[in-house]
């Protein structure tokens, strides 16, 4: 069985979300971290998701983004997985700098991997 690399791996959950494919990233991305796979939603979360692109929440195991279009956003969806991953790992949910840094990771492996493409 073919195992792609850690590098691999990202630029391809990137790619399935830019593609509109969220769920399979995110599937892609629990098989990965062996984790189980958390719900995805749209909609508003009361109080909650005011200015706010997509929250987690905690008890549901789910992502819910504020609007359709944040479902096919990898930043986001990427950086709310961080939540759930931290959630269901027994630590608090993590910090936003975290959940940030760990999106923008991803974000860079599918840079790179599009270097090869030509896009600089
Ligand atoms: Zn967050």
């Amino acid at each position: 069985m073919l195992t792609p690399t850690e590098d691999q791996m990202k630029a391809s959950v990137v790619a399935l979300i830019l593609d509109s494919k969220t769920e399979e990233a995110i599937r892609l991305l629990s098989r990965w971290y062996r984790v189980s796979v958390p719900r995805l939603g749209i909609g508003v979360v009361a109080g909650k998701t005011k200015g706010v692109a997509a929250v987690y929440s905690q008890n549901r195991k789910e992502i819910m983004a504020a609007r359709r279009e944040f479902m096919y956003d990898p930043f986001v969806m990427i950086h709310e997985f961080y939540h759930h991953l931290r959630s269901v790992s027994g630590h608090h949910r993590g910090t936003e700098k975290r959940a940030d840094r760990f999106a923008l990771d991803f974000i860079d492996a599918y840079r790179r991997a599009g270097g090869s493409r030509g896009q600089g």
